[in-house]
């Protein structure tokens, strides 16, 4: 493996535009549930029942939304940034960070210390709620406390529509601006890294290959095989913390030695 580290490492160095692009592998690894597993909370709840529409049209799904969205936001707000998380945030410290494209819901890499502008979140952000009918946005605490003190469902003060956390439902449009201007970024880069995402949901699944078709090395840390493994450059099947820790030690020791 030490020479695929070294490999990423001097890539990351010599590159002009790094996209990082993450999925649920990443959360796991801070101890919140990757919610389609086997225990995860969809064997608990229907997903049926938490279509977008489903949500517009019913009291009653909306209580039932807003009861399985407490169940997982406390896990969320629970979890810290991992080894991985603080990595891709010194390498924006680094200068070498064009973006992180992620999958995630968690705010993790905000808590990690990348700026907001760095991160384009594909399925939204469970650390806010949206009205549904103005898209004014409420901050996720002030509204659990809300449902705590026994609301069931909350509205918004300005012009009483349903709120619901800012994350992307089932049935729910992707967000057109983050999902442009994925697609853009993953065009332009000239290093793409995968970690903790198996690749299989689309469209987010499409970006790594955007991204090689444009002329970008592609690099995938994964626990398992993934279908973009064929085609990428450099494939480690193993934990992104301490992969990504061995990295960033090559990195740092690249730049000191001007080595690359
Ligand atoms: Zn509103």
């Amino acid at each position: 493996m030490q020479e695929q580290v070294e490999k990423i490492a001097e890539w990351i160095v010599t590159s002009k535009r790094v996209v990082v692009f993450v999925g649920a592998g990443l959360s796991t690894e801070s101890g919140i549930p990757d919610f389609r597993s086997p225990g995860g909370v969809w064997d608990k709840y229907d997903p049926e029942d938490f279509y977008f529409q489903k949500f517009m049209a019913s009291e009653a799904s909306r209580e039932k939304y807003w009861q399985m969205a407490t169940e997982m936001y406390e896990p969320m707000k629970r979890a810290q940034p991992n080894s991985a998380h603080l990595v891709i945030a010194e390498m924006e410290k680094l200068g070498k960070l064009d973006c992180i494209i992620t999958q995630n819901i968690d705010g993790l890499h905000l808590k990690a210390g990348n700026s907001p502008d760095k991160i384009i979140e594909l399925h939204g952000t469970a650390m806010s709620v949206s009205c549904m009918r103005c898209w004014q946005r409420y901050d996720r605490d002030e509204i659990q406390e809300q449902i705590r003190k026994g609301i069931k469902v909350p509205y918004c003060d300005d012009c009483g529509g349903p709120l619901k956390p800012s994350t992307i439902s089932f049935g729910q449009a992707m967000p057109e601006r983050e999902t442009e201007e994925a697609y853009h970024r993953s065009s332009t880069s000239d290093l793409f890294i995968v970690i903790g995402s198996s690749l299989v949901v689309h469209p987010a699944a499409s970006m790594p290959l955007v991204a090689k078709r444009n002329g970008a090395k592609l690099v995938i840390i994964n626990r398992d095989p993934t279908p973009c493994d064929d085609i990428a450059d450099v494939v480690i099947h193993g934990q992104a913390g301490p992969t990504m820790t061995a990295i960033l030690n090559q990195v740092k020791k690249g730049l000191r030695d001007c080595r690359f």
